[in-house]
């Protein structure tokens, strides 16, 4: 990661009035296998989605935008649990 990257991030971190927790993050994984399951055989393009948000939250870079930096948000993650970008992205 550069440091620009780094130092967006870090400043978004400190930006965001709601951090997704550990807690929130397990919730979402739920969600995320539940919304799998249901899009499986049905939506292949949706289940892909899902398979690559589950592997960002392997690789720690779960809720975060991928244009801009700044977290997506938990709102916006609640509804859609795979979003890959914020809402002004
Ligand atoms: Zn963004």
């Amino acid at each position: 990661m550069s440091s620009a990257a780094s130092r967006r991030r870090r400043r978004a971190r400190l930006a965001d009035p709601l951090p997704i927790t550990a807690i929130d993050r397990r919730r979402l994984r739920m969600l995320l296998i539940e919304e799998h399951r249901r899009a499986a055989g049905r939506s292949p393009g949706v289940a892909g989605e899902i398979e690559e948000a589950l592997e960002r939250m392997l690789e720690g870079r779960y809720g975060w935008c991928e244009s801009c930096g700044t977290p997506i948000g938990l709102w916006r993650l609640n509804v859609v649990p795979y979003a890959r970008r914020c809402t002004t992205c």
